[in-house]
């Protein structure tokens, strides 16, 4: 099977996510997945991204352009990129691949 791909950067704009070290999670969030669209596009994979701008999106919007990007199909795998602040040492990196049927 082919898979479309749909890049999402957690939170933007108003909803900044979480903080620390002087690192913003939304910023980081969207240079990650900025960087992924990029390189899907290059090595021919359909793909389209939820924002590639700091905007905010309300959780119903955002799920509206998930589904309006290729539709609601086995095909479609999201991700949705977060990072998570921890409370140790080092950090986390959440990837959250999901295919989203009705
Ligand atoms: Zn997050």
């Amino acid at each position: 099977m082919d898979y479309k791909i749909v890049i999402d950067a957690g939170h933007g704009g108003d909803d900044p996510g979480a903080s620390g070290n002087g690192i913003i999670e939304k910023d980081l969030n969207l240079k990650i997945s900025n960087y992924m669209y990029d390189r899907f596009r290059e090595l021919g994979v359909p793909v389209k991204i939820i924002r590639s701008t700091d905007e905010t999106i309300s959780p119903t919007e955002r799920v509206d352009r998930v589904l309006d990007a290729f539709g609601n199909s086995d095909d479609v795998v999201v991700i949705s990129n977060h990072i998570n602040a921890g409370g140790g040492e080092g950090q986390s990196v959440t990837n959250k691949c999901i295919t989203i049927k009705a």
